[in-house]
């Protein structure tokens, strides 16, 4: 399978390298006027940039909060800088995924990496937020998602924001916490809370402006922008209305010949249960109930990899 087109220029973020907060690419801004601590952050996987182009767009509109503290940050800049667009997605990470060391036996282990170093350089930043969103993009094509951690919490958030239309419920990644779970953003008897969002595949022409859009409409949330940035920049025509995923089931290929039995794509939704989904190796995959939902089905199967996420509508 070629790589998907690359839509999008990816920006020079060199000019934003010294940050201006004691960590290098790590923007802060503080109000008179007490408030909230949010950040927006950007890069979390080194070649997912729609996240980087909102940051960098807020950055040169020098946005500043109304209220509380904005940090806006930049996270795994030397992944991103790798970025080739004849191996495009070699650039994810450095050494290991950086969101999936989002637990304190991780972080304060002797474990040495490139990502885990960043991991604790960044780490007193997402301490000091009170509300974080994390801006991500996806390998193949998808519905831009919201994911909104297993707490009523986060789906109260996601749907707060109004974007997107597809909000996952999920528990995350058996190899190692997300940063969206950590500490206190997944504490139920906390406030302090994070969103996910999945703005579309990578490199697709609309992902930017997905991400930009999340970024205006979280900040709108928790009171920071004033009235005239808001009205100049934010899409404020009708949205369709929300509709939450719970995921139950995560395939994952035992095999190295996996492939699926039916055309599929991202918020596929296959009726009947029990219908064949895939074949990996010798085993048939079958969808566990009716109108089970495809959430990123892989286009690149490999062994040991996830090859799709299932969940099923759920209405509150
Ligand atoms: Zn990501």
């Amino acid at each position: 399978m070629n790589a998907p087109a690359i839509e999008v220029e990816f920006p020079d973020l060199t000019r934003w390298a010294a940050g201006n907060s004691g960590i290098p690419y790590v923007w802060r801004f503080a109000a008179e006027r007490a408030g909230p601590h949010v950040t927006i952050q950007a890069l979390t996987h080194g070649n997912e940039v729609c996240g980087a182009i909102a940051n960098d767009w807020l950055l040169q509109e020098n946005v500043q909060p109304v209220r509380g503290t904005l940090t806006l940050t930049f996270a795994n800049v030397d992944a991103f800088r790798r970025f080739d667009a004849a191996d495009p997605f070699a650039s994810r990470c450095l050494d290991e995924d950086f969101n999936r060391l989002w637990s304190a036996d991780v972080l304060d282990s002797a474990r040495h990496s490139r990502d885990l170093a960043r991991a604790r350089e960044l780490r007193p930043v997402y301490d000091e937020t009170d509300y974080l969103l994390d801006l991500h993009s996806m390998t193949d094509p998808c519905p831009p998602l919201a994911l909104a951690g297993r707490q009523q919490k986060g789906l109260e958030l996601a749907f707060a924001l109004g974007v997107p239309e597809h909000i996952v419920i999920d528990a995350g990644h058996a190899a190692g916490k997300r940063l969206r779970d950590y500490a206190a953003f997944d504490d139920p008897a906390d406030p302090r809370n994070a969103l996910l969002v999945e703005c579309g595949q990578h490199w697709e022409r609309t992902a930017p402006e997905v991400a930009k859009q999340a970024a205006l409409r979280f900040l709108r949330h928790f009171g920071m922008l004033d009235a005239a940035f808001l009205d100049a920049h934010l899409d404020a025509s009708p949205r369709p209305a929300q509709r939450a995923i719970e995921i139950t089931d995560v395939v994952t290929i035992t095999s190295d010949d996996f492939v699926f039995a039916q055309p599929v794509a991202g918020l596929t939704v296959i009726a009947k249960g029990g219908s064949l989904l895939a074949r990996d190796g010798a085993t048939d995959v079958r969808t566990p109930y009716d109108d089970a939902v495809l959430i990123m089905p892989t286009r690149r199967p490999r062994k040991g990899e996830t090859a799709v996420r299932i969940g099923r509508f759920v209405t509150y």
